[in-house]
């Protein structure tokens, strides 16, 4: 059948990215409570129990808010960084795999690629992962682009992007100012421009879907991220998807 990817909501009130084979079926992240990421599953077609492991890139609540619970309910094993491990109390799991965020490892037939991340949490990370030939890309919650960032990231068929804000929406926006300097520094979020940025050094040649991920409700507007990486796409021939918090989006199939 291919590998297709899908997700049950982006966004700072909660992620969750599906990635599938046929073979395994991987979820990436789980901010939603168990009842509602069950929901949000069902819209996709899945049951908790098609999925054959969590991986977690970090410990904000956006992302691992219902990761032990669900893990327990459905006996998922979960992957995770030592540090985000330590600083998360996730109770008894079912199985636990810690990670080496710099060495590749493999779930079913998913060859996994952590990628280290600028972002102001313990050990965070971002995934790559390919199968049948084909490499899908997963980059958020990141404050800056770095060179490993850069050659990480190369060659993907499919890649979620983070757009979270626009800067100028960020500054005269409502957050209080401690949490503007967080998520514009250098440890928080990519605003639109980086993320361009990012698209400027990429080679695209292989890309076939870009989706813009964690767009900030606040911060942000889809025409604004839309518009930001639009220079970048001159000439690209593939399919450009946004990502929101209350529907994610729904299946693309890579072939
Ligand atoms: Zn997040
Ligand atoms: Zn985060």
């Amino acid at each position: 059948m291919g590998v297709r990817f899908a997700s049950l909501g982006s966004g700072s009130k909660g992620n969750g990215t599906l990635i599938d084979d046929g073979n395994t079926c991987l979820l990436i992240d789980l901010g939603f409570t168990i009842k509602e990421a069950v929901r949000r599953l069902g819209r996709l077609d899945v049951s908790p129990a098609d999925i054959d492991a969590i991986l977690v890139t970090h410990e904000h609540a956006d992302h691992i808010h219902g990761v032990a619970g669900f893990a327990r309910k459905f006996s998922t094993p979960v992957y995770l960084t030592p540090g985000t491990y330590e600083a998360k109390t996730m109770g008894q799991l079912p199985e636990l795999r810690k990670i080496n965020c710099h060495s590749t490892f493999t779930v079913g037939s998913f060859e996994v690629t952590p990628v280290a991340v600028p972002h102001d949490a313990k050990e965070p990370c971002q995934y790559v992962l390919c199968s049948q030939g084909v490499s899908v890309g997963v980059l958020t919650d990141l404050g800056h682009i770095t060179p490993h960032v850069q050659r990480s990231y190369q060659g993907c068929d499919a890649l979620l992007l983070e757009c979270n804000h626009d800067p100028v929406m960020l500054e005269q926006g409502p957050y209080p100012y401690p949490l503007k300097r967080r998520v514009g520094g250098d440890y928080g979020h990519l605003n639109n421009a980086q993320a361009a940025e990012l698209l400027d050094v990429l080679d695209l040649v292989r890309l076939r879907h870009l989706v813009i991920s964690h767009i900030s409700e606040q911060n942000n507007q889809p025409d604004l991220a839309r518009e930001a990486v639009k220079p970048q796409l001159s000439g690209w021939q593939g399919s450009l998807v946004l990502a929101n918090q209350s529907e994610g989006f729904d299946w693309i199939s890579l072939g």
